[in-house]
């Protein structure tokens, strides 16, 4: 009984290994696929910065594997608060569903977001509302961050995961070469001297 207790304890180690292995690789996968999607959101920013001097946020949504959205904020291009990065996408998704012919409630509960910022507090409700499969950020949002700021997630019933802090200096690198600067459309009295 004493031997068999030992055979059972080591297939039960053994097993643990394997699948902390398991689990260890499957992450290292999921955090290395999830930085070369952070990487082409990272270039959605720095177009926003450098072309249009917008705030340097910028996303990718990903379904099966493929990109089928990318945009940055157009806010002060358009003088539109909702023209965030995540809604920009949001109507390209809309876009891919009806010229592809699929429903687009089916199609976002698929979607992986993928941003360089922590979505504001509209964008992460709108998100929830979507159902979206998951959510990657780079750098909290200290400011309007739908989890930091105010915690959408508990308002709400989510099944969403949200993981954040991705390749985080260099979303922030970038948000403060644009405040150094000053927002074009803030007050005045919020611009730096
Ligand atoms: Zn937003």
């Amino acid at each position: 009984m004493g031997n068999l207790y030992k055979f059972w304890s080591y297939d039960i180690f053994i097993c643990i290994v394997c699948l902390q292995n398991y689990l260890l690789s499957s992450t290292a996968y999921l955090v290395h696929k999830m930085e070369k999607f952070m990487s082409e959101a990272l270039e959605e920013a720095k177009k926003a910065l450098r072309e249009f001097n917008e705030v340097p946020v910028g996303c990718v949504f990903v379904y099966k594997n493929e990109i089928i959205a990318r945009g940055h904020n157009l806010v002060n291009l358009t003088k539109n608060p909702t023209r965030h990065a995540e809604f920009v996408c949001i109507d390209k998704v809309l876009h891919y569903c009806k010229i592809n012919q699929l429903d687009f409630s089916d199609v976002f509960k698929e979607i992986i977001v993928v941003v360089n910022v922590e979505p504001c507090v509209m964008c992460m409700s709108a998100l929830y509302d979507l159902k979206i499969k998951e959510i990657y950020y780079g750098c909290k949002n200290d400011r309007f961050g739908g989890s930091t700021v105010v915690n959408v997630a508990n308002l709400v019933k989510t099944d969403t995961t949200l993981i954040g802090e991705i390749n985080d200096k260099e979303a922030m690198d970038l948000l403060k070469q644009f405040y150094a600067t000053g927002n074009p459309l803030a007050p005045i009295s919020a611009k730096p001297l």
